[in-house]
């Protein structure tokens, strides 16, 4: 039996919004807030979190406040309200006084329905005096996971929001976020106060994306195969982990025939403005980015996103390859992923400035986004249950596709760890792989590694085929990178049980790149 509350909304869905019926949650999320309660929402990207706070804001008295950091995103989110027929309007940095006045005045005498605010607007003196002295609907908290400082987002404003709760305890209160991690979602509740807040854990699996992790060889080259075989004409998103890299890599994709653009925090604001807008307007093409683009951002016909670095966690990556494919339609996430990464990505955690703690969790994280690398099984199970999601193989990612072949490689992980042994822990991987495969350098000569009982006892296997090798086992946790000493490879406790023989490692085959066979027709 549906009530008089549910009714409304549903009407509220067809009539302004034009959608015949909610989806997955919606529902029951609105009926719970329009009823007066709290609610933390966790709905992967594209999941319609938006009419979560936009359908009681319309159906209960007053103003509902939006409580985002994307401010370049917000006169997009009010014109679309508007187009539909609802009073909203925004109040932020980039508006005159007199815009502010107006506003205001609207706020106060309850003629608008929702107004959005930056959190660091909401924190004066003069906004809180404002919602004070209006009738509030309800203050739905966007993008809530800026409250982790564990995060890659984390914005210190929003550890203040708490305060909203002190100051408005009747107004209801709802958090959204699509990162959940059980981690991330407890500093949510914990420190909005939202304790006693109803859950809505949505499934977070996205069916139409087709996750693929290769190993990367020539990187770019094999992102420019990627596009064309499997994507031409497609929209997509790259992202690359420096400024440098993104210019290039555009360049390069312009140069090979692919519309490319490039976003990242280091250009104009003016031009980074125009490539953003350019991306949501046009078709066929193609978005070089660095993690600072993609928040709120909702083109639909995204076909791809590939990495051409290693994310730091999987939260980011999952973040960021949810902006495929939001219309529903098949679309990819493509990552080249390779021994340099692990490295890299191992430095800047213990270069960081970051306290102990702190950087423990990094690295926690980041073992978290070597496994779902390494992995030889589905990946999309591995990424559910990260998220706490229990799943079966999806037959649509590269390991459920072309199942990794697996091998015994006890016999040459100790060849390696001995030979790292031998030269003392004091040198790279590269020296180290010439080591074992008995490849005469300079270097070699000169520290006379020639000599050495180790030297040639890995010459049955190609130099991408170590390099795959090492790359997994300092993501097994049995060598580290020594960054302090030229990036040495060094032996971990964990790899005395492997050369004394009592434990086996199983590691993915190295399988020679081959040209991947189309995915889907592209539309
Ligand atoms: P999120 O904020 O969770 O990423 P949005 O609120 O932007 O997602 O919604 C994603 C897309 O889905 C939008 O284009 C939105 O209009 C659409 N959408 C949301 N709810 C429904 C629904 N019940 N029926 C049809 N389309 C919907
Ligand atoms: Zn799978």
């Amino acid at each position: 039996m549906t009530t008089e509350l549910e009714a409304r909304a549903l009407h509220l869905l067809q009539t302004v919004f034009g959608y015949p019926a909610f989806r997955g949650q919606q529902a029951d999320i609105v009926n719970h807030v329009a009823s007066g309660g709290d609610a933390l929402v966790l709905m992967p990207t594209g999941g319609g979190k938006s009419l979560c706070y936009q359908i009681p804001a319309l159906l209960r008295e007053g103003v509902g406040v939006v409580i985002s950091p994307l401010i370049a995103l917000m006169q997009d989110q009010v014109d679309a309200l508007e187009e539909v027929g609802v009073r909203a309007a925004f109040l932020n940095s980039t508006q005159t006084f007199e815009e502010t006045l107006r506003i205001e005045r609207l706020v106060r005498t309850g003629e608008i329905d929702l107004v959005y605010v930056a959190p660091e607007r909401l924190m004066t003196q003069r906004c809180l005096d404002l919602f004070e002295d209006s009738r509030i609907s309800l203050f739905a908290i966007d993008e809530a996971h800026c409250v982790s400082q564990w995060g890659h987002d984390f914005r210190p404003e929003y550890i203040r929001l708490s305060i909203l709760h002190e100051r408005f305890p009747d107004v209801p209160r709802i958090a959204l976020t699509a990162t959940a991690d059980q981690q991330t979602r407890d500093e949510i509740a914990h420190r909005l106060q939202l304790d006693d807040a109803r859950k809505f854990v949505s499934s977070f699996d996205r069916p139409n994306i087709r996750y693929s992790i290769v190993e990367k060889t020539t990187g770019r080259k094999q992102l420019l195969d990627f596009i064309t075989t499997e994507h031409p004409g497609d929209s997509g998103i790259v992202y690359c982990l420096s400024r440098k890299k993104v210019e290039e890599t555009a360049d390069f994709l312009n140069e090979n025939g692919i519309r490319a653009m490039a976003y990242h925090a280091g250009m104009e604001y003016a031009k980074r403005a125009e490539n953003q807008a350019r991306f949501l307007r046009e078709e066929n093409i193609v978005m070089v980015a660095t993690i600072a683009f993609g928040m709120g951002i909702d083109k639909p016909d995204v076909r791809f996103v590939c990495h051409l670095d290693l994310p730091k966690s999987i939260e980011g990556y999952y973040q960021e390859t949810g902006r495929a494919g939001r219309d529903g339609m098949p679309a990819s996430a493509w990552m080249a992923y390779g021994l340099q990464d692990v490295v890299l990505q191992r430095r800047m955690i213990d270069e960081s400035e970051a306290d102990e703690t702190f950087k423990r969790v990094l690295g926690v994280k980041l073992d978290a986004m070597l496994g779902l690398c390494e992995t030889l099984s589905c990946r999309r199970m591995r990424l559910l249950d990260y998220f706490g999601e229990a799943s079966g193989p999806c037959g649509n990612c590269d390991t459920c596709l072309i199942p990794p072949v697996s091998f015994d490689a006890t016999v040459p992980v100790q060849k390696l760890l001995s030979t790292i042994y031998r030269v003392d822990q004091r040198f790279a991987a590269g020296h180290v792989i010439d080591v074992l495969r008995g490849v005469q350098t300079d270097r070699i000569g000169q520290w006379h590694h020639d000599a050495l009982s180790v030297f040639g006892i890995g010459n049955d296997r190609s130099e991408q085929e170590w390099r795959a090798i090492v790359r997994q086992t300092i993501a097994l946790g049995l060598i580290t990178v020594d960054h302090e000493a030229y990036s040495s490879l060094k032996l971990t406790d964990a790899a005395r049980p492997v050369l004394k023989g009592g434990q086996k490692v199983q590691l993915r085959q190295y399988q020679k790149p081959v040209k991947p066979k189309r995915a889907f027709a592209s539309s």
